[in-house]
């Protein structure tokens, strides 16, 4: 018989306090909700019988608005839900802070091109039933106090659970991606009384936080003031930790199978939880969703069928390099019209154009470009660069907010020499855009903070020549000086941080002046070579088809 989610086998449940589904819909944040929204595509494509499980985010993330001195306000990204979901006639209840809170969902079905659809449920507490604070619960994605935090996470877990059992999911697999769902492990066990057997074999984990700070940790005393009597303490600091819940312990220790999202992180992952037998799972992108419009009309034409089966780029080489470059060329040319028209900037098509967008975040060192602005000015003397920058910083984080001015002002003290641009509200639009169109994609965190990163896979599908530090998803996908560069030494090597970061900077600036900049200027048929080596040696492998596969055969079966 089926039900209102339109089958009645069983489904893989998979929960995410953000998933990226369409520029609109402002249900995401940065890198976690857009692999969450690539694993709910590549799932509809494979017609894996998934269904995801998130927040409705009603209120959004939020617009971003800089000034001209790149001081960045915050205002409220309105959408209606129902311009895309459908509420379903279901309530289900949680008590919190002994309220009983309902919560209702929408529908979203995400349907692929090979005609297969994964549906995901959107959870609202935004009821007139509800009191005022409670209704406010799935407004807005990573806002509030801690409080806040543990009662959407109460909703995402607890309500998740029970919502699809309400709409009649039988669920084979609960797939926590990331702590925030964590606590649906807790209501399985209630479920099932008490039976850790039963809910280990249901649950699968995916951390993607190589920081201890980064774990989401709740005070018992916060923990039992909204719970109540929920779930008793014994049990709760059993698998959440003794003195304080910490959701990633509470995942690891209610699930069969875990994972790290690239195979440095793993290493990380197993030191930070010592005990733990950790897998790996590579991050992938979805294809399809991340090659531009140019680039889908030559795979079309030379691959075909490469959307659903992503190992035909193996191919590439079956594309003439001229038609790689055009294709490469109308990207760039569209991004900088745009980016001139935004900007107001006077960005050439022929210039070497080095493109850095993601959230903007002290690890991810936005402004490391400019360390050294002498041996910056020199490499554009070598031969002329230009930049663009992308990205939001969370409404909290001052010092994310600080590296935004900078840059604005390195843009002043550069002015005439470099052109450097800055665009608002970094989504999935404009990431396309800016990941297509540059020649460049430019990665810089601090080691080892990057768990994996996804967005140099979305270059490279595009022929885009990705230049990163030896981190998450880059060790496993550089070979230098083929499939594009790295930049500083090797994980393990024994250097002090300042070292490293000295061994960072020369190459960041050497590579630039003495390899790269002459390739790109003098030498294009090697050039081209990387490009197509990025499409040869990293889109046919780091994308989310072949990342599903794994889950599949390893997590879910
Ligand atoms: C891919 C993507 C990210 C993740 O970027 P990283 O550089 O891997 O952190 C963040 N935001 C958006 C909008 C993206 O498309």
């Amino acid at each position: 018989m089926d039900n209102v989610i339109g089958t009645s086998g069983r489904r893989i449940a998979y929960f995410s306090m953000e998933i990226g589904l369409k520029n609109e819909m402002p249900t995401y944040s940065g890198g976690l909700g857009i692999l969450a929204g690539d694993t709910i595509r590549a799932s509809a494509d494979l017609g894996l019988p998934l269904i995801g499980v998130t927040l409705l985010n009603k209120k959004g993330y939020f617009m971003q608005k800089l000034d001209d001195e790149g001081r960045q306000t915050e205002h409220q990204h309105e959408w209606a839900p129902s311009d895309y979901m459908q509420l379903l006639p279901y309530e289900v209840k949680v008590r919190i802070q002994g309220r009983d809170v309902r919560i209702r969902a929408w529908i979203y079905e995400h349907h692929s091109l090979t005609k297969e659809k994964v549906p995901v449920i959107f959870l609202d507490t935004d009821i007139e039933e509800n009191a005022p604070v409670d209704r406010q619960i799935t407004y807005s994605l990573y806002g509030g106090d801690s409080k806040y935090r543990l009662k959407q996470e109460m909703v995402l877990g607890i309500g998740g659970v029970r919502m699809l059992n309400s709409l009649g999911c039988s669920i084979s697999k609960y797939h926590m991606n990331e702590g925030h769902s964590s606590l649906l492990a807790i209501e399985l066990l209630r479920q099932n009384n008490m039976n850790e057997l039963y809910v280990k074999e249901h649950c699968v984990f995916t951390t993607h936080t190589p920081i201890e700070s980064g774990h989401d940790v709740f005070p018992y005393e916060i923990v039992f003031e909204l719970m109540g009597d929920y779930v008793d303490s014994e049990t709760l600091k059993k698998y959440g930790g003794e003195h304080e819940l910490n959701m990633t312990l509470l995942g690891l220790n209610l699930s069969h199978y875990i994972n790290g999202v690239a195979k440095r992180h793993r290493e990380i992952s197993e030191k930070m939880f010592p005990g733990y037998k950790f897998n790996s799972i590579t991050n992938g992108v979805h294809s399809y969703t991340w090659v531009c419009q140019h680039f889908r009309e030559l795979y079309d034409k030379y691959l075909r069928g490469w959307a659903n089966e992503p190992e035909l780029l193996v191919r590439v080489r079956s594309i003439p390099d001229n038609e790689i470059w055009d294709a490469h060329q109308l990207a760039k040319k569209e991004l900088l019209d745009y980016v001139n028209s935004k900007c107001g900037t006077n960005m050439d098509p022929d210039t070497l154009t080095i493109g850095f967008a993601r959230r903007i975040t002290e690890y991810k060192r936005p402004t490391f470009i400019f360390s050294d602005l002498k041996r910056l000015r020199k490499v554009n003397e070598a031969g002329k660069i230009q930049l663009i920058f992308a990205g939001k910083a969370h409404p909290r984080d001052i010092q994310g907010k600080q590296f935004i001015e900078r840059i604005f002002q390195y843009k002043e003290e550069l002015k005439g020499e470099i052109e450097i641009a800055y665009l608002e509200n970094y989504g999935i639009d404009l990431a396309m855009k800016i990941v297509s169109g540059v020649d460049i994609w430019l990665n810089n965190p601090k080691k080892p903070l990057e768990a994996s990163g996804t967005s140099g896979m979305k270059a490279a599908h595009n022929g885009v020549v990705n230049f990163s530090v030896l981190d998450g998803w880059w060790l496993e996908g550089c070979v230098e000086g083929v499939t594009g560069y790295a930049i500083g030494p090797m994980p393990h090597v024994e250097k002090s941080p300042e070292e490293i970061e000295m061994m960072e900077l020369d190459d960041l600036y050497n590579k630039l002046e003495y390899i790269m900049i002459p390739k790109y200027y003098c030498r294009k048929d090697e050039w081209i070579g990387l490009m197509n080596n990025s499409i040869e040696m990293i889109a046919y492998y780091f994308n989310s088809h072949r990342m599903m596969h794994r889950y599949v055969t390893e997590a879910y079966l």
